[in-house]
Order: structure tokens, then C-alpha cells, then sequence
């Protein structure tokens, strides 16, 4: 399903079909590029937000069809493993109904950390493309993947720097305007993003 544009599962009121009707004539022939899936994995990062979520989206494509996404979601979840890649990788293996995504491709806006890596090693994703580095928990911009590297069994290939500086806006523009109300939390959000 393409949730990215499903504006609320029962959202079939007036509204709604006015959006997806505008979007449409807006951009009737959009092309199915990376680009494409990386500004719809944007859209659930900007939704991740509006809920007072760090602002981070993925997206899961195979066959050039999306299969599952999410936005970052742990506050919301009460779950510290709801990142936004493993919410995606949860609904496109609901939708595939299988654990393995073979031949895959998955979109997430920020670096992932070590653990959603590791699920897409589960996954057994193709391909990751990622929009803004992590220095502090990204799996390969902190030096973590060098070293844990042998234990996959299996290789992703990665795509790095797609509309990153749309993805580190967003991620920047959230942790000033939370410094600004005085509501900088150590050890908390700011670690899902190091600034
Ligand atoms: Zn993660």
C-alpha cells in the first residue's frame, strides 16, 4: 500500500480525495525514481514529526512498487526499537507475508544505527539508499560497520547522500526549535541523531 499518500487509513472523506486528486494533476507523470521513494520516505519523516518524533522516514520498494514505511516512532510506541526503517520493514513483511524481502530496496532519510542495519540483514534488503549521515550512531559514518562487518552473512549494497540536505534540515530544524523551548533531553532523543 502506498502509505505515503494514504492520508489516514479510513481517510475517505471529501478531503482526502481532494489531496490525492491535487497531487496527482499537480504531477501527473512523476517518475518511480530513487528520488521518488526518498521524498516519500521525507513525507513520513515530516509526519514523524508533527507527532513530536525525531524526524526520520523509510520507505521499502520492490519491483518498483512500495511494500511498506514508517516513520520514526518510538515516543508514540512506547517502543524503543520503532525506528523508522523497522516500521517499514514490519509492514513490508506483513504485506509480503514473509520475514525475507529479497531483492528489496529500502529509502530511510538519516543513516541508519546498528540495529536497523542489522534487521536489514534479516530482511536480506538488495539495496539501501540513505539521505543524511549519522556521525554519532550511523552504522558506517561512526566506524561500527568496519568492525562487526564479519558476523552478516549477507551484503547490502548502499547508496549514500540522496536529498540529504532536505533530511538534515528537517532532523536540524526539529532539535533547535525543541533547544529553543528548553526541552533538550540527554541521553534521549538528541541520541537518535549526533549533533
Ligand atoms: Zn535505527
Amino acid at each position: 500500500m502506498d502509505r505515503a499518500f494514504d492520508y489516514g487509513s479510513k481517510g475517505w472523506g471529501f478531503e482526502s480525495l481532494q489531496v490525492r486528486f491535487c497531487f496527482f494533476r499537480v504531477f501527473p507523470k512523476m517518475k518511480k525514481d530513487a528520488a521518488y521513494f526518498m521524498k516519500m520516505a521525507l513525507s513520513r519523516a515530516v509526519a514523524a514529526e508533527r507527532r513530536g518524533e525525531v524526524p526520520v522516514g523509510a520507505v521499502v520498494v520492490r519491483d518498483g512498487r512500495v511494500i511498506g514505511s514508517g516513520g520514526n516512532a518510538p515516543i508514540s510506541d512506547c517502543d524503543p526499537s520503532a525506528h523508522a526503517e523497522i516500521k517499514a520493514l514490519r509492514r513490508a513483511g506483513k504485506k509480503a507475508g514473509a520475514y525475507r524481502l529479497n531483492g528489496a530496496e529500502l529509502y530511510v532519510t538519516l543513516e541508519p544505527c546498528l540495529m536497523c542495519y542489522s534487521a536489514m540483514v534479516q530482511a536480506r534488503i538488495a539495496k539501501l539508499f540513505y539521505g543524511a549521515g549519522d556521525p554519532k550512531n550511523g552504522i558506517f559514518a561512526s566506524g561500527v560497520f568496519d568492525k562487526v562487518k564479519h558476523i552478516y552473512n549477507h551484503r547490502i549494497a548502499v547508496e549514500s547522500g540522496l536529498l540529504a540536505l532536505p533530511s538534515s534540515t528537517l532532523l536540524s530544524g526539529f532539535f533547535q526549535a525543541r533547544r529553543g523551548a528548553g526541552a533538550v533531553e540527554r541521553d534521549g532523543l538528541e541520541n537518535r541523531y549526533g549533533e
